[in-house]
């Protein structure tokens, strides 16, 4: 199996994407580390699902945009799992208005919740990777974060900033063989697009649809496997080739 003994942490796996790429890895035999902000029961029962797939997996409840926080979920996981292999910046928020409506607290939540949250997952597990000579990290950024979005400054910035970051990152870190990728998703069917009117956007996708959390998950899988050994700094579109 492309993950087995690997272990994986991915923040915010309650729900959505991040559920599906767990999910996805669990599958390819890695061991699962997620964490949620408030969803509590679904992150149980979630534990329960991976669990039964063979692999160990647990649930922490942590809020990424907090450094104080990440150091501890690491510490956690370390004593838990023994090490980190892959760790995934998934945990995203928006709060979408048009820059003449929009608070500094929507601007806060979004910056600090979409990037500073993988600074601050990902200086917990440098460390960690060093000693073990080697780790994937894969950043969940957005196309919005490559063309923009009129009603999402505060989204686009968090995940420009997000690409930028990855490339420093996997400058840095390639001597010590660790990685560090971009997915960027299209329109992926979860809660956070729930409420959009998505016809007006299905007809510009190539694919002429919608994607998935699984869609996503592949491709994560992909990078997190030694199968992209000669991959990093890369931003990899999983958007029906919307992003064209
Ligand atoms: P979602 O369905 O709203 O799920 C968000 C997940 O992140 C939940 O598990 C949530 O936990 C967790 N989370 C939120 N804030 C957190 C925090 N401060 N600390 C820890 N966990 C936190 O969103 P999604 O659509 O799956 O999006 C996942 C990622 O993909 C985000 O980064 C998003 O920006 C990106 N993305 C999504 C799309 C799309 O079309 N859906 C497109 C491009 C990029 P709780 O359940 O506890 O709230």
């Amino acid at each position: 199996m492309l993950l087995e003994n690997k272990t994986a942490l991915i923040t915010g796996a309650s729900r959505g994407i991040g559920k599906a790429i767990a999910l996805q890895m669990a599958k390819a035999g890695a061991n699962i580390a997620f964490s949620y902000r408030s969803s509590e029961e679904k992150a149980n029962a979630f534990v329960d699902e991976l669990t039964v797939l063979g692999v160990n997996a647990k649930a922490y409840k942590s809020d990424a945009a907090n450094f104080e926080a990440a150091e501890k979920l690491v510490k956690d996981v370390l004593a838990d799992f023994g090490n980190v292999d892959i760790l995934v910046n998934n945990a995203g928020i928006t709060r979408d208005k048009l820059m003449l409506r929009m608070k500094s607290e929507d601007w806060d939540d979004v910056i600090h919740t979409n990037l500073k949250s993988v600074f601050n997952l990902t200086k917990q597990v440098m460390r960690p990777m060093m000693k073990q000579k080697g780790g994937s990290i894969i950043n969940i950024s957005s196309i919005v974060g490559v063309k923009g979005q009129a009603g999402q400054a505060n989204y686009a910035a968090s995940k420009a900033g997000i690409i930028g970051f990855s490339k420093s990152i996997a400058q840095e870190m390639g001597s010590r063989n660790i990685r560090c990728n971009v997915i960027a998703p299209g329109f992926i069917q979860t809660d956070m697009t729930a409420d959009l009117d998505t016809e007006g956007f299905i007809k510009n996708i190539p694919l002429q649809r919608l994607g998935n959390g699984e869609e996503v998950a592949d491709a994560v899988v992909f990078l997190a496997s030694d199968m992209a050994r000669y991959i990093t700094g890369q931003t990899i579109s999983v958007c029906g080739g919307l992003s064209m």
